[in-house]
């Protein structure tokens, strides 16, 4: 995909080298991450930590990215510009004006209006302050380990974490939250569920319009489904404090989320994203 010469958002709030309270390690959560991480890519988990802990900010200076992590924020702020082009002009299309979501970038920890995060949780949205939250250091991994490949999954997942926005905007997220208060763990996991796949196919609605943008092609999005697949939020997410996603193991299976996002590669019509009223997403 083609990245490098273009326009970049800049709805981007860089909080690289803040600290967000006590210097992060890996909690428990990222813990798991870094397991499932090196299960996936075959490395020793003890290497991947020490990967993700040498990216450790010292709050006493200013942040200093290195050309890695330069070329990692601006394909970051790249696909975000993608995917405003693209809701804008959905928005448009039935008469609405897209409120442009904000990215926050972060090492270490991170407070967000729906709790703190540790780094190497993956990204996530928040509901509550209406942003995007990546941590850079993660992606660093992916594209370490997966080369061109890894960009389109690090484009998947932003995009899909814009797609949660998108359901804000649109008061399906909302509207999800306040039937799941009211139901049981059961039938809230199969809503959420819902929810998942819902943002899976707006990924699939972008990288539709990115097809030209970024000058995508069918090779790049099937080898780097596999990718997302394995590092999607249901794959990284875990049971965090006030998350807009709580549960890690509630977002699909693998074929469910690939056929959803594909769908909305077809269809590239984001109003076809019904995925709450067919019988079985
Ligand atoms: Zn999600």
């Amino acid at each position: 995909m083609r990245w490098k010469d273009r326009e970049e958002s800049s709805n981007i709030e860089d909080r690289r080298g803040m600290s967000g309270g006590a210097k992060a390690g890996l909690g428990g959560a990222g813990l798991i991450l870094v397991i499932v991480f090196s299960l996936i890519t075959r490395q020793n988990p003890l290497e991947v930590i020490s990967q993700v802990n040498s990216g450790q900010p010292d709050s006493n200076h200013a942040y200093q990215p290195s050309a890695k992590e330069e070329s990692l924020r601006k394909f970051t702020a790249v696909i975000l510009k993608d995917t405003e082009t693209t809701w804008n002009e959905a928005f448009r299309s039935i008469g609405r004006d897209y409120k442009e979501p904000v990215l926050v970038m972060f090492t270490g920890q991170v407070k967000s209006g729906c709790g703190v995060a540790d780094a190497g949780m993956g990204p996530f949205y928040c509901g509550e302050d209406e942003k995007v939250y990546i941590d850079l250091s993660f992606y660093q991994l992916l594209k370490d380990r997966f080369g061109s490949k890894g960009d389109f999954a690090q484009a998947y997942v932003i995009a899909h974490e814009v797609g949660h926005h998108v359901q804000k905007q649109l008061g399906t997220l909302d509207k999800v939250h306040a039937m799941q208060s009211r139901l049981s763990p059961k039938d809230y996991n199969a809503l959420s569920v819902r929810l998942e796949l819902q943002a899976d196919y707006y990924a699939g609605v972008w990288a539709k319009q990115a097809r030209e943008m970024a000058s995508l092609d069918e090779n790049d999005l099937r080898s780097a489904l596999e990718v997302a697949k394995a590092i999607g939020d249901d794959a990284i997410q875990t049971q965090a404090q006030g998350y807009v996603v709580p549960d890690a193991f509630t977002h699909g299976t693998s074929e469910q989320r690939a056929r959803w996002f594909l769908k909305g590669w077809e269809s590239g019509d984001f109003r076809r994203g019904d995925t709450f009223s067919v019988r079985n997403p």
